[in-house]
């Protein structure tokens, strides 16, 4: 079987003897690959690759950096199925929806091309006699991302594009359960022109993650994946005196008022809560009912979740996928089964689903829970799976109450007509993301990305000009020339605080 190993210098290698581990294909419930686990030793040479690649990296300039990475990009457009592809065999989303992944992630690489204008630094000419004032903004040096499993191809592109333009070096550690997206990547990059050991690959589990968060030579780390984890590699990161952004979990609401389009308001809760079954940080697995709007909104719902085209995603017409593996399965499953002994009202039940056509996969049904109080496991917990919890609500107030007390602050929704509502609900809402009208209101490149609460830790949000900011250090530069005339030179010491005359 395939063995997926690590990218250390412009070269796949692999230990022989080391631990490995099953990828599986999650449609049909069996392994399609082997992947190869890092040790320490193996972080070791990838981050000793991109130390010893930094300095020519950082010095070559940006604007040959970014031609690069417009290769890279050009590349990536003609591979946009291959990627899709590996997506839909290891993860087990439809081959749309992993177009769309891609596309998603080149956005950034079309942002990060650009590189030569956002990094600009300032000037004030004569801030004090005879002394200008300019700030530049330089790379960091070597820096990690660590990636989660939903999405293989476009996460890291939020992260890889934006630090190697701004001139640092990379060690990417994606998620041991779809790990061939990042060996397409470090090809298309070495075909790009790319040097060795610029970015590099390790492939692994916590093992690698602890080495890449201890190791000296790593100054900054970039984290996508559950709250509990973000935690941890924000406080052992940082605590290493490293940079770091940790983007966490999510429980995203979908407020809809009565007076809201209705068939508007089903078609964006049914993508955003089964799409990818489930399986997005951005997904919707909160609806809040507002008044009346709930009978009709569940009824609308009932119907369309029983319904929902489910298989292999590779299928004609499949709209969601299996979940990622047997165990996740498992979880959900216990799950629907505490919401329905906490007193939620269960309207459509996936467990148990079969797809005759894949029947060892790792599926499971739409779900739909009515009459869902905050006070049930299933309204506590991200799920990460295809079910979706209606709250029933009075008001709009009520919906922010409820949604500002929740521990996640990702994404959230309104759907109403009213542009009053929707702008005091922007106003009022404690999350990073807010889409009126829009169920996942995911920033585009030249924004950026990033939730509030515990569902970030760290000061910057990912990519855009944040993620400019997060690969670079702003150095402040004072600067005098001697000149007739200037009265720096020659003036004698000065000992007291200088002031502007
Ligand atoms: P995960 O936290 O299990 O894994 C993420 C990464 O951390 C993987 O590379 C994994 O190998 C590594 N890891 C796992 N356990 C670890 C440990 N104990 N110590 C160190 N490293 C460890 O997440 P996942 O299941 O791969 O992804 C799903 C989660 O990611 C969901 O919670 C989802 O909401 C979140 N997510 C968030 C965003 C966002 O932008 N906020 C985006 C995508 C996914």
């Amino acid at each position: 079987m395939n063995l997926i190993s690590h990218f250390i210098d412009g070269q796949l290698t692999h230990a022989e003897g080391t631990r490995q581990a099953d990828v599986f294909n999650p449609a049909r419930g069996e392994p399609c690959a082997r992947v190869a686990l890092a040790e320490p030793r193996d972080v070791d040479a990838a981050v000793g690759a991109a130390l010893k690649a930094f300095p020519a990296w950082a010095a070559t300039p940006p604007l040959a950096r970014a031609r690069i990475l417009f290769k890279y990009l050009q590349l990536c457009q003609q591979h946009v199925d291959e990627f899709a592809a590996m997506v839909v065999r290891e993860h087990g989303k439809t081959f749309a929806d992993a177009q769309g992944e891609v596309a998603r992630g080149i956005e950034v690489v079309e942002f990060a091309v650009g590189i030569p204008q956002l990094l600009k630094g300032e000037f004030t000419d004569q801030v004090a006699r005879g002394i200008d004032a300019w700030s530049m903004r330089q790379p960091l040096g070597v820096v990690a991302g660590i990636t989660p499993f939903n999405f293989p191809v476009m996460v890291p592109m939020w992260m890889f594009p934006v630090a190697l333009a701004c001139g640092n070096t990379f060690v990417l550690k994606p998620s041991e359960r779809d790990p061939s997206a990042s060996l397409l990547h470090a090809r298309l990059l070495k075909e790009a022109g790319l040097p060795d050991g610029v970015f590099n690959v390790v492939q692994g589990d916590k093992v690698a993650v602890d080495a890449l968060l201890d190791h000296p030579d790593v100054q900054a780390i970039s984290f996508v994946g559950s709250t509990p984890i973000a935690e941890t590699i924000y406080a052992r990161g940082s605590a290493a005196g490293k940079r770091v952004q940790a983007l966490g979990g999510a429980k995203n609401h979908m407020v809809v008022m009565p007076d809201a389009d209705m068939a508007m308001a089903v078609d964006a809760l049914v993508g955003a809560a089964y799409g990818s079954a489930g399986e997005r940080c951005m997904a919707i697995s909160v609806a809040v009912a507002v008044g009346d709007a709930g009978d009709r909104l569940v009824a609308a719902l009932a119907e369309r979740t029983a319904s929902l085209k489910i298989g292999d995603g590779m299928a004609e017409g499949a709209e969601m996928g299996p979940v990622i593996t047997a165990a996740a399965r498992e979880r959900i499953e216990r799950l629907i089964g505490q919401g329905v002994e906490q007193g939620a009202t269960l309207v459509v039940d996936g467990r148990g689903h079969r797809v005759d056509a894949c029947p060892n996969g790792f599926f499971v049904g739409g779900t739909l829970f009515d009459q869902v109080t905050p006070d049930m496991t299933i309204y506590q917990e991200e799920i990460f799976g295809p079910v979706l919890c209606v709250v029933r609500l009075p008001d709009v107030g009520s919906a922010v109450e409820l949604i500002n007390a929740n521990e996640y602050g990702n994404g959230v929704a309104i759907f109403t007509r009213d542009g009053g509502v929707a702008r005091e609900f922007v106003r009022q809402i404690e999350v990073g993301m807010v889409g009126v009208n829009v169920p996942l209101p995911v920033p585009m490149a030249f924004n950026s990305f990033g939730g509030w609460k515990r569902s970030l830790f760290g000061d910057h949000h990912a990519y855009g000009p944040e993620g400019v900011r997060f690969y670079t250090r702003h150095k402040a530069v004072m600067e005098r020339w001697p000149a007739p005339g200037n009265s720096g030179a020659g003036g004698g010491a000065q000992f007291a605080f200088p002031q502007m005359k």
